[in-house]
């Protein structure tokens, strides 16, 4: 079988053939053969070598983190032909962490990132507990589900660090309108206890990533004429940011931007940053303004199904103007050569079929 694999040095993936994997006997393991597998910033940082690490003793590892496909084998728990998408994280040791999302990395190994392999295969093998099953209508767009968790997650971590208080964010900010960025605009645009949402990026018009922002019927922020620091005048500021961009200046200036009582989520991945900054400003701001800041990577199983509610309920035109390049899986390695023009690119490995 074919996979899509990357030597994590900044060369271009490849196609490379496989032997077809076979779940281990007395097993929970199940064959899944893969519908589609989505790209998103971190897979690009991977290739370039800039984020994660290939399997122990490999030099090359399968990407593909983002999956959905149908399991193939029988499981008491699974039956056969359902529409799965995988979760990310393995834990490294057999008496592995309860909660994987909120594990030290050096605890679990993330598929196609970090140290396992990936999904960007014809098929996968995965234990049942690591597959969440989604309703067939979903298949399409079932690549979305695992970075729509990420975003559930994030809110469902900034809304804790609030339970104490009563807090509805009037206004919400996404920074970064990316794959990610989208998403999270997507989850707090249909949750019921947050106002207006905004989402920044720099970016002219006519722009996709715009137009999903405004047919969701949220705000375009261009961060060129408003920098996140100057949401702190704006006539509403923000009581709830989240940064989705990867840019760690984001990160600080979230601090600025909130409302008093205000929480920052940070989802971005960036490299090193030298720069100089006021800390004692910071850090009083942060005080003085009860405000708080989280960071939030990966999810877990409540989160994904949070996020199929999520997908469930969005607009009819979301997944298609999302998922806006699919490209079979004979030319998976086209999917790393995008541009503005893209939103989000999904390699098609098989179409879904019902049984
Ligand atoms: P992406 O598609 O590369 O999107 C990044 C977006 O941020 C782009 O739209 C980019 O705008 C914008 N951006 C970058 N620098 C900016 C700046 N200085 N000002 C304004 N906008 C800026 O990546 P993604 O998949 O959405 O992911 C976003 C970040 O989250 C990445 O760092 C990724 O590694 C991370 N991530 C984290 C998790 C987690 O579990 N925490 C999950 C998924 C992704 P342009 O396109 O116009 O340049
Ligand atoms: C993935 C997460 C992962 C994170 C850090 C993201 O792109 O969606 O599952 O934990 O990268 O590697
Ligand atoms: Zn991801």
């Amino acid at each position: 079988m074919q996979c899509l694999t990357t030597r994590m040095d900044g060369t271009p993936p490849t196609l490379t053939e496989r032997a077809d994997p076979t779940p281990a006997a007395d097993s929970d393991a199940v064959v899944v053969r893969t519908l589609r597998v989505g790209i998103d910033g971190t897979d690009h940082a991977v290739v370039a070598g800039a984020h994660g690490d290939p399997p122990a003793g490999r030099d090359q590892l399968i990407l593909g983190h983002e999956a959905v496909g149908v399991t193939e084998t029988p499981h008491p728990q699974l039956p056969a032909g359902s529409v799965v998408t995988p979760l990310v994280r393995r834990p490294r040791d057999a008496a592995g962490p309860d909660r994987l999302d909120m594990a030290s990395p050096a605890a679990v190994h993330e598929c196609g990132i970090d140290g396992a392999d990936g999904f960007a295969c014809e098929r996968f093998v995965a234990d049942v507990r690591y597959l969440v099953a989604i309703p067939a209508e979903l298949a399409p767009a079932g690549i979305l589900i695992e970075p729509l968790s990420v975003a559930h997650k994030a809110i469902d971590l900034a809304m804790a660090a609030r339970q104490t208080v009563p807090w509805e964010p009037a206004h919400a900010v996404v920074i970064g309108n990316g794959s990610l960025g989208l998403l999270c605009t997507l989850a707090l645009q249909l949750d019921p206890r947050v106002g207006r949402v905004s989402c920044m990026g720099r970016r002219d018009r006519p722009d996709p990533t715009i137009a999903v922002i405004e047919r969701l019927g949220a705000h375009y922020l261009d961060t060129r004429r408003t920098p996140v620091p100057a949401l702190a005048d704006a006539p509403q500021r923000p009581a709830l940011i989240i940064e989705a961009t990867g840019h760690a200046p984001h990160a600080f200036e979230t601090i600025t931007a909130l409302a008093h009582g205000g929480v920052g989520a940070l989802l971005g991945v960036p490299g090193d940053d030298m720069r100089s900054l006021d800390a004692g400003r910071l850090h009083r701001d942060m005080v003085v303004g009860n405000k708080a800041l989280i960071g939030s990577v990966n999810s877990g199983r409540p989160a994904y199904l949070q996020a199929v509610e999520t997908l469930a309920a969005a607009p009819s035109w979301f997944a298609d103007a999302m998922i806006d390049r699919v490209l079979p899986h004979s030319e998976a390695p086209a999917a790393f050569s995008d541009d503005d023009t893209t939103i989000k690119t999904a390699i098609e490995f098989a179409a879904y079929e019902e049984r």
